[in-house]
């Protein structure tokens, strides 16, 4: 062989080399392989972080004080163990969103939100946040409120969600937009973490912020559902984008198939539950929110709200619908469009 023919040779040789290292993953590659990382959530997983998550030792996760900095320190070495980065940002110091005592009135010692972030491959500034608070009422009278449902319900289910994009990403299917996991503070003293994340410290911008799937109690039945695991509440999927409440039908029709119940999205609905946890921090900066929920039961807010009567069968199969609707906010195209400003 002549030396420039093998020249050519070895050029075609790098050229198709290089083209199959980089061979871009197309939307329809991204939907198959979702199937699999939807069957990565596991019930007995979310159940093992939630025994420990709502455990006396966590002590009611009051904002300030010591059960609070366990379970920011649970949900740290979790993101730690996995691989899960902590976002780069001057407002976030290892994971931690600092929030000082006084920064409102309500919030008596400093306190945290914690964030774990995975960065997108083609549109890195494109954010996805993926919420629930972590707090909850504390001890009274010596009684823990262990706030097993309200919201370590939520809690635990963005762990299993990170990890399940953790998985895909390892597999080659890393997220296009970035999605953030974001566990807020101070909720059940007046929605305070995410109200600091919104209006002080927001550590991505607001406006490259795609859309906001939010979580407050999602492991429990309501009396209305009695004897059916096969639902969730969801609200505000069409306030600000006829898009994203489109595409959260299709991805549960498609994937996972629960009954979405839209008794409380009604504007008329005298819980107005719309404006009653984190996500609406975001919806009133005309961030596309959905708020999943399981309703209202007796044990909410009482030292009764306890691990063991989680129906973790429903938690599994809601924390799969956000996950999958998740990764159609990441993966797909065009960013959804905000149509109601
Ligand atoms: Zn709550």
């Amino acid at each position: 062989m002549k030396f420039s023919s093998l020249l050519v040779w070895i050029s075609i040789g790098l050229i198709s080399l290089q083209c199959s290292s980089q061979k871009q993953l197309t939307k329809e590659d991204y939907d198959k392989a979702l199937p699999k990382y939807i069957e990565s959530i596991k019930a007995n997983s979310l159940k093992d972080h939630l025994y420990i998550f709502a455990s006396d030792e966590f002590e009611g996760r009051d904002t300030g004080e010591e059960g609070q900095k366990k379970a920011a320190n649970y949900i740290r070495d979790f993101y730690i163990k996995n691989n899960i980065e902590s976002p780069e940002s001057p407002f976030v110091e290892n994971y931690f969103q600092h929030i000082p005592a006084k920064t409102y009135p309500r919030i008596n010692k400093d306190t945290e939100n914690v964030l774990g972030f995975i960065q997108g491959s083609e549109k890195p500034e494109e954010i996805i946040v993926i919420s629930a608070h972590y707090d909850h009422v504390g001890v009274k009278n010596g009684e823990v409120y262990n706030g097993a449902d309200d919201d370590g319900s939520g809690s635990v289910a963005i762990l299993e969600i990170a990890n399940a994009f953790k998985k895909a990403e390892k597999a080659g299917f890393q997220p296009k937009r970035s999605i953030l996991f974001l566990h807020v503070t101070a909720e059940e003293i007046g929605l305070l973490g995410s109200k600091f994340y919104t209006d002080m410290q927001p550590v991505f911008p607001l406006e490259n912020t795609v859309a906001n799937l939010n979580t407050d109690m999602i492991g429990r039945i309501d009396d209305a559902h009695l004897g059916n695991e096969n639902y969730v509440y969801l609200i505000g999927s069409d306030k600000l984008s006829k898009e994203l409440h489109k595409l959260s039908e299709e991805i549960n029709q498609k994937y996972v198939g629960l009954e979405l119940d839209y008794t409380y999205n009604d504007e008329n609905d005298p819980n107005r539950f719309y404006y009653r946890s984190d996500h609406y921090n975001f919806a009133k900066n005309y961030i596309p929110i959905i708020f999943y929920f399981n309703g209202v039961h007796a044990d909410y807010h009482q030292p009764s709200d306890t691990p063991d009567k989680i129906n973790y069968n429903a938690l599994a199969k809601r924390t799969k619908l956000i996950f999958a609707t998740a990764w159609e906010l990441a993966n797909r195209e065009n960013r959804i469009l905000v149509d109601k400003k």
